[in-house]
């Protein structure tokens, strides 16, 4: 149609179309004449770690071949994270790496999934135009369903297994978060907390154990909320369900709220033969002002009454926490809280941070007052504070026998294991083998771990 207003030059002239943006490309599937195989790589925390499984045991479900070498797999697949701004930059580096691969050979793919999945979303898909998909861990079938479909004539019925390579694993038993700690996107980018049925949890375990693992490690966020969505049995009755699990010799949980950490707990790590003698108890700060600032909705008090509890009921109890250094605000006298009771507790282990804002959060809303100088200072102070009183606390362990599984060997030769209190434990030379449970005399110990003698095989629960 040409308008009447338009100049009779004008009215010569076609109209373009409207630029618009192509189609998405869709990823090319070549015929293989084989089992398609999967690269998997993962970053960041213990969920990644599980989800990672988990998705290796979803793959070789439906024929892929898991956990393939890099240089001979068809599809790469990033497990992210973007709890902190560094590990968003190694998976952008990691990506980087992943392009020349995927022009080495045509129909090679990349997937990204994970908490930077659920944060940028299909965004990414614009921003790196050469990932093919990105898809929610939480709801990976969806995604399992969709390489099914496009890879058809390659698969001939589930890839087995093979046996574990490990002696522990991790098993999730709840996603999500329904605290809202001020510094803390997991809310954002992992959602409410969602348990998994008990039975589910113990034929998780009952299939780990039949491939081999002898420790696992129930997995969550929260995990000390658990709540089994049909009988409302709360983590204590999880744990005595997984106690019975034949083959199983050893328990332990990560990570903890303070406000969820029940009397019944302690008696359960007490009473269970397979619950470890370990807590890990994140405190955060050791000062009112700054804990109502992180929104941890418990003051110092609380936390030391918990601790206390604690050891009353299981006095063999190893304890490590999480500390946050530098949080917006914090003045010296909260920090000099904050060593106070890393000093009054002596924790066996203390995994500090420095304070980094993450975009989204509600602290992300507040300055990040306290200089990156003195940040480090802190951070600096801490460490050696806790190197100290780790190195105490082992010490005291020397002349006394303790349990290990051991797990491998080290580079030097020497196996190694950890105790029931998690703490590593390095063995001489050609005495015991990976997957044997000993008891270990401790001769020697630093800050970091111990060194023992084996004297006899230890008691399986
Ligand atoms: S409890 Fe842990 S995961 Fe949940 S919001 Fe607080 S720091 Fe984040």
């Amino acid at each position: 149609m040409v308008l009447d207003s338009l100049s009779p030059a004008a009215a010569a002239l076609r109209t373009l179309p409207l630029a618009g943006r192509p189609p998405r490309r869709e990823p090319i599937v070549p015929a293989l004449g084989r089992r398609p195989r999967v690269h998997l790589w993962h970053i960041g925390c213990q969920m990644n770690d599980a989800d990672r499984e988990r998705l290796a045991e979803e793959i070789a479900e439906i024929g892929f071949v898991p956990e393939a070498p890099l240089d001979e797999a068809d599809l790469a697949i990033l497990i992210t994270c973007a709890v902190r701004q560094n590990a968003e930059q190694k998976v952008y580096g990691k990506f980087k790496e992943l392009v020349p691969w995927k022009h080495r050979r045509p129909g090679r793919a990349i997937a990204l999934t994970g908490c930077m999945g659920v944060e940028h979303g299909s965004a990414l898909l614009e921003r790196l135009p050469e990932l093919d998909y990105v898809f929610d861990v939480r709801e990976s079938e969806g995604f399992i369903a969709k390489l099914q479909a496009l890879y058809a004539g390659e698969l001939d019925g589930p890839v087995p297994l093979p046996a574990s390579d490990r002696l522990s694993a991790y098993v999730p038993i709840i996603g999500g978060c329904n605290e809202m700690c001020t510094y803390c996107i997991v809310p954002f980018v992992r959602g409410r907390e969602q348990s998994r049925p008990v039975g589910e949890v113990v034929e998780a375990v009952h299939g780990l154990v039949e491939r081999g693992v002898r420790e696992v490690t129930l997995l969550g966020q929260n995990v000390n909320s658990y709540r089994d969505p049909g009988s409302g049995g709360r983590l204590p009755q999880l744990m005595a369900a997984v106690d019975a699990v034949p083959g199983l010799w050893r328990q332990r949980f990560l990570t903890s709220h303070p406000r969820n950490a029940s009397p019944q707990l302690f008696e359960a790590i007490r009473d269970l033969p397979t619950a470890c003698e370990q807590l890990h108890l994140p405190v955060q700060a050791g000062d009112d002002s700054l804990l109502r600032r992180m929104r941890r909705l418990y003051t110092v008090a609380d936390y030391r009454h918990i601790i206390e509890r604690a050891i009353a009921t299981v006095p063999s109890l190893a304890l490590s926490t999480d500390i946050i250094v530098g949080f917006c605000g914090e003045t010296d006298a909260e920090f000099a809280g904050t060593e106070a009771l890393m000093q009054s507790v002596g924790f066996d282990v203390v995994h500090l941070q420095a304070y980094s804002p993450r975009p989204g959060t509600a602290a992300a809303r507040r300055p990040d007052d306290v200089p990156l100088a003195v940040k480090k200072r802190r951070l600096n102070r801490l460490l050696a504070l806790q190197r100290d009183i780790s190195l105490r606390r082992n010490r005291r362990l020397i002349g006394g026998d303790v349990e290990v599984l051991v797990e491998g060997i080290g580079g030097d030769g020497r196996p190694f294991g950890r105790t029931r209190q998690n703490k590593v434990t390095c063995l001489p030379r050609g005495r015991v083998r990976p997957g044997e449970l000993v008891r270990v005399t401790v001769g020697d110990a630093s800050a970091w771990q111990l060194e023992g003698e084996p004297c006899g095989a230890a008691a399986e629960p």
